[in-house]
């Protein structure tokens, strides 16, 4: 459990990691909360000969509010994100998926950029991101760009950032009137990571729908959006036997990933009830 030899450099400021990133080349890793990284290079699954630490860059741990959107820096925590106002008032959904990320000392340490960047299969945040059509924001030695979640999660542990680029922010659309959003999740004990996690935001109007954005993790080999539960609901009643229907639509279009914690029926069978639960709650049933 001792991770091969590496050397350390802190940065303290975005282009200064992105000049040590350049300068260390493929061989570099970022280093923010530690809570993946570590554990992996603990296991040597992964042997980065240079580590360079943004954990201290001020400039990625703000919270702010910017028109219609808002933005996270990728630095900020688990905890941060639970406790913030701004994200309580305009993405509640963040502030109620970050309760259920691991243990207190997980959320002290693990970042929002970490994750997405790291983008395990069986984590919270990818499912809440595609379900608030968040942005998020790279930067490179080159210039910056800004890729939408639903083209930014493409494989196991597999996203659309290059070796060369850092995530700066998280920009999420600011919760809209009559809009209701949950996540819920059937967790392994340990370790709390989702066995299911389903991440739901509904706009709906007079007890209809008019809008639903469903981000499911743990089920496949990378978080995706349920197209089929989303198109059996606009339009429709907000009643139980409607949102039943659309639930058992879950997984339908997706590979599913089988490990001991859950066999291929069980997980497809969890991916239903925890679409519901999550639907349920986010039309205020
Ligand atoms: C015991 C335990 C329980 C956990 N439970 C859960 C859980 O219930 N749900 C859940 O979702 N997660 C869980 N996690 C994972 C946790 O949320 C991690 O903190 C997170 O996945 C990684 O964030 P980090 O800041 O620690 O990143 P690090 O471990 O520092 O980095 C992870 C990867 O991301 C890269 N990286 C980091 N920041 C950036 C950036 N800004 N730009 C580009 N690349 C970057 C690193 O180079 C590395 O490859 C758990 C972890 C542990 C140890």
């Amino acid at each position: 459990m001792i991770p091969a030899s590496f050397s350390y450099h802190k940065a303290n400021s975005v282009q200064e990691a992105l000049g040590m990133l350049q300068q260390h080349g493929g061989d570099a890793k970022l280093l923010a909360g530690g809570h993946s990284l570590i554990p992996a290079m603990k296991l040597r699954l992964n042997q980065p000969s240079t580590l360079i630490d943004i954990r201290h860059i001020a400039e990625l741990q703000t919270i702010s509010v910017a028109g219609d959107h808002v933005v996270i820096g990728a630095g900020v925590t688990h905890h941060q994100i639970a406790t913030n106002a701004h994200i309580h008032a305009h993405a509640p959904i963040l502030a109620e998926a970050a309760e259920w990320i691991g243990d207190v000392q997980v959320r002290n340490m693990g970042t929002l950029g970490g994750s997405l960047a790291h983008a395990d299969p069986a984590a919270d945040w990818p499912a809440v991101m595609i379900a608030s059509h968040a942005s998020i924001e790279m930067q490179s030695a080159s210039g910056s760009r800004t890729v939408g979640a639903d083209d930014f999660f493409l494989g196991f542990f597999e996203t659309a950032l290059q070796e060369d680029e850092i995530i700066t922010a998280i920009k999420i659309p600011v919760a809209g009137a009559h809009t209701g959003s949950a996540y819920k999740k059937f967790m392994q004990p340990a370790s709390r990571y989702a066995i299911v996690g389903c991440a739901v935001v509904l706009t709906h109007e007079n007890g209809k729908c008019t809008a639903a954005s469903i981000g499911m993790t743990g089920v496949s080999e990378f978080a995706y959006r349920e197209k089929a539960i989303e198109d059996a609901l606009v339009g429709k009643e907000l009643t139980p036997e409607n949102i039943k229907h659309a639930a058992s639509l879950a997984a339908k279009d997706v590979t599913l990933m089988s490990d001991h914690f859950a066999s291929v029926p069980y997980r497809k069978h969890l991916a239903s009830v925890y679409a519901e639960r999550a639907l349920v709650a986010a039309a205020g049933l």
